[in-house]
């Protein structure tokens, strides 16, 4: 699932950095092997990078609220960031992308 997801989808990824636990987005991502399939089909998304969803989406704040970088490490979710100095992990993006496609992810 990381492979299909940080190099695509991550503006923080780094090809010579593996972060494990990754985001809260991948982590939850991978425990959903069956979404596989969904991720090639989905494109980065061009402008709005949540596909049309609000930030405060309550299925995408489970997701952050699962995620090891959200108390010290996340810059969207960091109050103190202006939405022009950040964006969404990559992992929370592709969430963003399926659930905006119509896919019940249970969340
Ligand atoms: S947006 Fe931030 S808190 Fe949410 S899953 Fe991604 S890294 Fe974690």
């Amino acid at each position: 699932m990381r492979h299909l997801i940080c190099p695509r989808f991550c503006r923080y990824y780094k090809p010579d950095k593996t972060e494990d636990p990754g985001c809260g987005g991948l982590e939850y991502l991978k425990r959903r092997p069956e979404l596989a399939g969904q991720v090639p089909s989905l494109a980065p998304p061009s402008r709005d990078p949540l596909y049309g969803l609000s930030p405060d989406d309550p299925r995408l704040l489970v997701v952050c609220g699962m995620c090891a970088f959200l108390v010290d490490g996340c810059d969207f979710r960091d109050p103190l960031v202006s939405d022009e100095e950040c964006e969404p992990c990559g992992g929370l993006k592709v969430v963003a992308g399926l659930l905006a496609a119509g896919l019940e992810l249970g969340l």
